[in-house]
């Protein structure tokens, strides 16, 4: 925890001052600390003091006094804790320091808080130059996302969790759409063998070196073990190789935050999130705020696509051959609609079951299955169903905003019932570009950033998991 020091904390303050300077009472005294443009900010574990930062605003600018932690709490980031926050509170627009030219450690740490040497004072400690050095405050963040949970190889990099800088996704699904379906094994494989080309290539894209990431982001759940782990285990590398923090995002966030490319969420706003393991209606309150409102008690209506791609035989990836196929049929199959009552819940499983007993029984009567129909009844069936829930809760809550997430969130037939069912409720939609609905390293690091802001990161230790429930761990 760091709060701004009390009369009480100066005897500590003092003991830790007096590691970098002999003279550190008088120091404090003649600051005169009752001025309100003087302060020091006090980091504690345990209500022990291990640390402080002293600093003075004078106008536009904040000048770093003195900066120390107690000898058996170094290198555990307690100095870079104290500066980013006094980055995030300080009303000044930029900050400066001196620091001698042999302290390396010091040193080290103004640079990974991104101070840039201005200036020197030849021999001001005898033998030693003095450093000067200052960042601005406000400081573009530029976060390198990393994506490989599934088939795709992707790496991007975002600016301020809105703005695209560059992107390489590198797809599997030719080698995959040979086995028709995904082959863990196969794709870990792929993913790391690709992984550093695919990062070559987006750094390729701009101007941008790693000395300009401020962080790295990388979907640590939910996905196939193996896959995730390629994506994880690099991001510790550069994360260690290049000294900058780690973020462990969760796929679905990213699929979420695919929406502030479209433009900046407002809150507070309905959430409809649809992919291969969730259908959700979300009242989302603030970033990383939710509450669900409406979960499936069984299936995904992801899940569902696929299984019913499986069902009609159709080709590898599922979901987006139904849509195919639904497009060039009619609804003309009678499939029973799901959950008829005015719960937000979802059940898809009933559906599903109807399409592999139709299918079933049609083949067992010699009958042949009209594809494009089945694919098109099922598919009017589970959207309307989607439709009719999220129109519910747009009334039972009053909501004026809607975003649609998740790599259902692809799917044509949604996507304009969506908008023909805001438009009538004059409700503000937005929904990501196609490109952003598959599987991507832009909607990672887009949701990395408010975790970034929040100083939420991972260490080391970061474990790829296959299965994790996104909302469970972020109620609001
Ligand atoms: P996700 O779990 O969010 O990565 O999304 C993957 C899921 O989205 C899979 O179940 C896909 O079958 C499904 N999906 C992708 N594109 C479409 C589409 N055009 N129509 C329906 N489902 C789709
Ligand atoms: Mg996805």
């Amino acid at each position: 925890m760091i709060r701004s020091y009390l009369e009480s904390d100066l005897t500590a303050i003092d003991k830790i001052g007096s590691l970098i300077k002999d003279d550190f009472n008088k120091k404090y005294d003649i600051l005169n600390l009752n001025h309100d443009y003087a302060n020091i900010y006090v980091y504690l574990i345990d209500d022990v003091i291990t640390g402080f930062i002293q600093y003075e605003e004078h106008y536009e600018v904040c000048d770093i006094i003195n900066i120390a932690v107690s000898e058996e709490y170094q290198n555990k980031g307690i100095g870079k804790a104290l500066i980013d926050y006094l980055i995030n509170h300080t009303k000044c627009e930029k900050i400066m320091l001196e620091v001698r030219e042999n302290n390396l450690k010091a040193l080290n740490l103004y640079h990974k808080c991104n101070f840039k040497e201005i200036n020197r004072r030849k021999k001001y400690y005898g033998n030693e130059d003095a450093i000067i050095m200052e960042r601005e405050v406000a400081m573009d963040v530029y976060i390198m996302g990393i994506e490989s949970s599934c088939d795709e190889t992707s790496i991007s990099i975002v600016k301020n969790g809105h703005e695209e800088i560059a992107t390489t996704v590198l797809t599997q699904m030719d080698t995959h759409a040979l086995y028709g379906g995904v082959v863990p094994e196969i794709a870990s494989r792929m993913h790391t063998e690709n992984i550093t080309m695919v990062l070559e290539d987006v750094l390729s894209k701009t101007d941008l070196t790693m000395d300009d990431i401020s962080a790295i982001a990388v979907t640590y759940a939910p996905g196939l073990l193996g896959s995730l782990l390629v994506g994880v285990e690099f991001a510790k590398v550069l994360s260690l190789v290049y000294d900058k923090p780690l973020i462990a995002t969760h796929h679905i966030a990213g699929h979420i935050y695919a929406n502030n490319l479209v433009k900046k969420m407002e809150f507070p706003l309905l959430a409809l999130v649809v992919s291969g393991g969730h259908t959700e209606l979300v009242l989302m309150e603030d970033d990383y705020k939710f509450k669900v409102l409406g979960t499936t008690l069984d299936d995904a209506v992801g899940e569902c696509f696929d299984k019913v791609a499986r069902v009609l035989d159709l080709p590898y990836p599922g979901g987006p051959n139904v849509e195919k196929y639904a497009k060039m049929g009619k609804p003309t199959y009678d499939l029973p609609k799901p959950m008829e009552n005015d719960e937000l819940n979802f059940s898809f499983s009933g559906l599903k079951s109807a399409v592999i007993n139709l299918n079933h029984n049609e083949l067992q009567r010699g009958n042949e299955i009209r594809k494009y129909d089945l694919a098109c009844s099922f598919q009017t069936v589970a959207i309307d169903e989607l439709i009719r829930k999220t129109k519910l809760a747009i009334e039972k809550y009053d909501i004026k905003r809607v975003i649609v997430a998740g790599g259902v969130s692809a799917n044509g037939f949604l996507r304009e019932e969506m908008e023909k069912l805001c438009k009538k409720m004059h409700v503000d939609l937005t929904i990501p570009p196609l490109k952003y609905c598959t599987d991507n390293a832009t909607m990672i690091a887009c949701a990395a950033y408010p975790q970034y802001l929040n100083h939420d990161f991972a260490d080391l230790s970061l474990r790829a998991k296959s299965q994790e429930y996104f909302f469970e761990e972020h109620k609001s």
